[in-house]
């Protein structure tokens, strides 16, 4: 028997509910490699699976968290055995699949990537699908002409997880970095990661009035969607990229084209989800290059399994700072 979060929900009331629980092998889904989990992480979704559920979850008894890192326990795919030091994000796994937040998982070889060398399961899960993201947004940035000597970039959400790592990455790279945030209280924090300048949320956060501005960013890492966005749009530098991540601000585009058509704006979309096995392989292999250790160190936040329906609730209200990473032992 091991430790699990299980989500459970009330036939009658429709209301979830989480808890640690022991569970046993057999209990399991189906799968090729069995893992023994070592650390997991928050997400933005896994406060929707550890709570209400957002619709992305579809069946209960379900056990959240959508990323983990640990070793192999027992392997039916020839790519894996015993002992490998494995990374799995994405592929809808602590969503429509049983997740990270247990002692054991078991899942499809296709979903794992082995461990880059110079990254242990604790710094893997410290990036998480959140850090992750974040270098997929800066690859696809700098696929699209993004060089340190085209101007400031922009990181929106910077003291959330995206934002956090992408600051880091960005910084090491040896870009400026204005990051936006709406917690002032961040302000030394965002700085330690490499932050040049802090841009006030309010600063940007109001509607489009006048679809261009002055060409302020080079390139921008985008968590947040919304308004936000929209305005971000206008202000790029002429055939500058955005990097649309996320949505914590909302999932509408308040936007006009003005900004594609007359200064060749490129809107990147990422997503870590689906991202093909080769891509997921080069960005994990930056991220064990490209980000400094010290400077993940500084994001992480440490947590347990019955931390995290607290956990859960806080970030969807935005209030996690950084990286929580979860010893589920
Ligand atoms: P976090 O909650 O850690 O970070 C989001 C940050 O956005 C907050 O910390 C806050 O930053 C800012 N923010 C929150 N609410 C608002 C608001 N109403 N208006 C403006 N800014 C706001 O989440 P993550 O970093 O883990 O994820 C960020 C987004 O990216 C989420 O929407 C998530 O779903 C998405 N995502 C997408 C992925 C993909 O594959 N495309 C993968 C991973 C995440 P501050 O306090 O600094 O202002």
């Amino acid at each position: 028997m091991f430790k699990a979060l299980v989500v459970e929900k009330d036939a009658e009331t429709g209301k979830t509910a989480a808890a640690v629980k022991e569970i046993g092998v057999e209990d399991l889904p189906e799968g090729e490699v069995l893992v023994a989990v070592d650390y997991s992480t928050v997400n933005y979704k896994d406060g929707l699976c550890v709570g209400p559920g957002g619709g992305l979850v579809r069946n209960y008894p379900h056990v959240p968290g959508i990323d983990f890192a640990g070793v192999v326990e027992e392997s039916l795919d020839s790519r894996y055995k015993a002992g490998d030091k494995v990374v799995l994000t994405g592929w809808r796994v602590g969503e429509a699949h049983w997740g990270g937040y247990a002692q054991k998982a078991r899942v499809k070889a296709d979903w794992l990537v082995p461990l880059p060398e110079g990254l242990d399961t604790r710094q893997a899960m410290a990036v998480g699908t959140a850090g992750f993201t974040a270098m997929l947004a800066v690859m696809a940035l700098e696929d699209h002409g993004l060089r340190p000597e085209k101007g400031e970039v922009l990181v929106t959400g910077a003291a959330g997880g995206v934002g956090s790592v992408a600051t880091a990455i960005l910084s090491a790279l040896g870009y400026d970095v204005a990051a936006v945030t709406g917690r002032p209280e961040t302000e030394d924090y965002l700085k330690s990661l490499g932050a040049t300048r802090i841009v006030a949320r309010e600063e940007i956060a109001e509607t489009v009035k006048r679809p261009l501005e002055a060409e302020t960013w080079a390139g921008c890492v985008d968590a947040v969607g919304g308004a936000m966005l929209a305005r971000v749009l206008g202000q790029m530098k002429y055939g500058a990229s955005v990097a649309a991540v996320g949505l914590a601000g909302g999932a509408a585009l308040p936007a006009t084209v003005v900004p594609f058509l007359l200064r060749g704006v490129n809107l990147l979309g990422i997503d870590s989800v689906m991202q093909p096995y080769d891509n997921r392989l080069r960005a994990w292999e930056r991220v064990a290059r490209d980000l400094p250790m010290d400077k993940l160190e500084a994001m992480v936040q440490p947590a347990t399994l019955s931390d995290l329906p607290g956990l859960g609730a806080d970030i969807l209200k935005g209030q996690v700072k950084g990286r929580v990473v979860v010893d589920v032992n």
